[in-house]
């Protein structure tokens, strides 16, 4: 982990503005204040945010903490973070040239990450009895935690229309999201945070002027 990010403090929830799982793992590193955070600094938090993104369950999350190394978990979420920043660059390329930008080298990253899953939908009883289906997954191996992030990162590059995807308009703001307002007229990681920010310094701007 680059050294002069910190990490985030557990009473910190991850930024879930992103409108889509690929890009709130993006948005998994951030500055909600002025210092970058890191949710993903090793691999007990990468297995909380995919916990929390209701990727993993409650039980596959204790199960990895019990059978794996510390070691190892640290080791995927370094994976994870180097394939969050190859993402970062990727989703400009592809923005910018379609998925022309691509090359079958990328492809192979993601698939790579893919393969490291093995899933199966399962029945779940709770204790008030409501029935719930979940997808589990039957991988054994440490690696099967870049599954679902590369799945987020496919399925949006398959399945979204990249023009609706932006980043906050905020000046240094680095969190990006998918816009499904109806005017897609979103300019903001959020209103209350960048919008507000933006609408304030005009303000100081305008009145300095008139000053
Ligand atoms: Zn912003």
């Amino acid at each position: 982990m680059n050294i002069s990010v910190k990490r985030a403090p557990a009473s910190v929830p991850a930024i879930r503005i992103g409108d889509h799982l690929a890009l709130d793992f993006l948005n998994s590193i951030a500055s909600p204040q002025e210092e970058p955070l890191e949710w993903i600094s090793d691999g007990p938090s990468l297995l909380q945010w995919l916990e929390d993104s209701g990727k993993i369950q409650s039980d596959e999350h204790s199960w990895a903490l019990k059978t794996f190394a510390k070691a190892e978990l640290n080791e995927v979420a370094e994976e994870a973070r180097e394939l969050r920043e190859w993402f970062r660059k990727l989703l400009l390329r592809v923005k910018e040239r379609g998925t022309s930008g691509m090359s079958q080298k990328d492809i192979e990253k993601l698939n790579n990450c893919l393969v490291t899953a093995t899933f199966s939908r399962q029945l779940q009883k709770s204790e008030d009895h409501r029935l719930r289906l979940v997808w589990k997954n039957y991988s054994s191996g440490v690696r099967m935690f870049l599954a679902p992030v590369a799945e987020a990162i496919a399925e949006l590059l398959c399945e979204e229309d990249l023009s609706l995807v932006s980043r906050c308009g905020g000046p240094g703001c680095t969190l990006w999201f998918c816009d499904r307002t109806k005017s897609h007229h979103r300019r903001w990681c959020s209103q209350a945070v960048c919008g507000n920010r933006v609408r304030v310094n005009a303000f100081r701007q305008r009145n300095r002027a008139n000053a």
